[in-house]
Parts: structure tokens; C-alpha cells; sequence
């Protein structure tokens, strides 16, 4: 999708004040949009690291947290639900999605993996975590992906 032009576009730690400790495990291409626009809303890489925590904590080891979808643009999210369908016609894509940019990066869809073995945190599980942290969390997706947005915090 992004050839040698612009390779290391977006390649950038994220840097999180976690409990009075800095972390980085976050890079901001992680939250891109297929057409590299990127963004997260300052709320957003705080409760990620402090999810990524949580849930490393509970398993006893390294949890990786991986950004399946960020940020995304009006053409994105009419791709989407060219997909998907409309929530509104019975599908899964919301019109005012909290992903689009208007909303400022507030909005992550995500999985959790325990990086030594690849095994998928339970969904169930993720979710949990993730209520902790983000104001609004939907985890009962098919594909067992985690959407999670600070849409009170950042407002
Ligand atoms: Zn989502």
C-alpha cells in the first residue's frame, strides 16, 4: 500500500505519561488512515498504554495492542460502508462515526495479542479493560475486534 516514497511517513513514538512514568510503545502510523491522513487524540494513547498494561499485567506477560483502524476520512468510511451497509440500513457502519477526523483521533478499533504466543486476547476480555479507560466501548464485533472512543473526555 505504501511504497519506497514514503516509507517512514508517520513513523513517529508516541510519547504517554502513564502514572507519572513516560511510555512509548505507540508510533503514529499505527492510527493512519488508508490515505496516510493521521491522528490521536492525546486521551486516546494514554488509555491505550494503559490498557496494553492492564491486560499485560493480568496475562503475566508482554500484550501487544494493535490499531486495526484510527483515524478515518469521508471517503474511508463511504468505503466502509460500501462493505459493511449503513447502521441505520442495517449494517455496521455509523454515518457520524467517532473514527472521522472531525472528532480529532478519538476513536481506536483494536485486538489484543500476547506477544509471545500471537493468541488473541479474548474480546470479551479487551473490552473489559478498555471500559476502564475509554468512555465508550463496543466489543461484541464478528470479527473480534474492540472499538473504543473517548468521545465525553475530549469534548
Ligand atoms: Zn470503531
Amino acid at each position: 500500500m505504501c511504497g519506497n516514497s514514503c516509507r517512514g511517513r508517520n513513523d513517529v513514538g508516541l510519547l504517554a505519561e502513564v502514572d507519572g512514568e513516560r511510555v512509548s510503545h505507540f508510533r503514529l502510523r499505527e492510527f493512519e488512515s488508508r490515505e496516510g491522513l493521521a491522528m490521536v487524540h492525546a486521551t486516546v494513547l494514554a488509555a491505550l498504554e494503559r490498557v496494553r498494561r492492564d491486560l499485560g499485567a493480568m496475562a503475566g506477560e508482554e500484550v501487544w495492542i494493535i490499531v486495526t483502524d484510527g483515524v478515518r476520512t469521508q471517503a474511508d468510511l463511504e468505503r466502509l460502508a460500501a462493505r459493511l451497509g449503513w447502521v441505520d440500513e442495517g449494517g455496521a457502519v455509523a454515518r457520524r462515526s467517532k473514527h472521522l477526523a472531525e472528532f480529532g483521533g478519538i476513536a481506536v478499533d483494536l485486538v489484543a495479542v500476547v506477544a509471545s504466543t500471537g493468541r488473541r486476547v479474548p474480546q470479551e476480555t479487551a473490552g473489559a479493560v478498555c471500559r476502564r479507560y475509554f468512555d465508550w466501548v463496543k466489543d461484541d464485533y464478528r470479527d473480534g475486534h474492540v472499538h473504543a472512543d473517548n468521545r465525553a473526555r475530549a469534548g
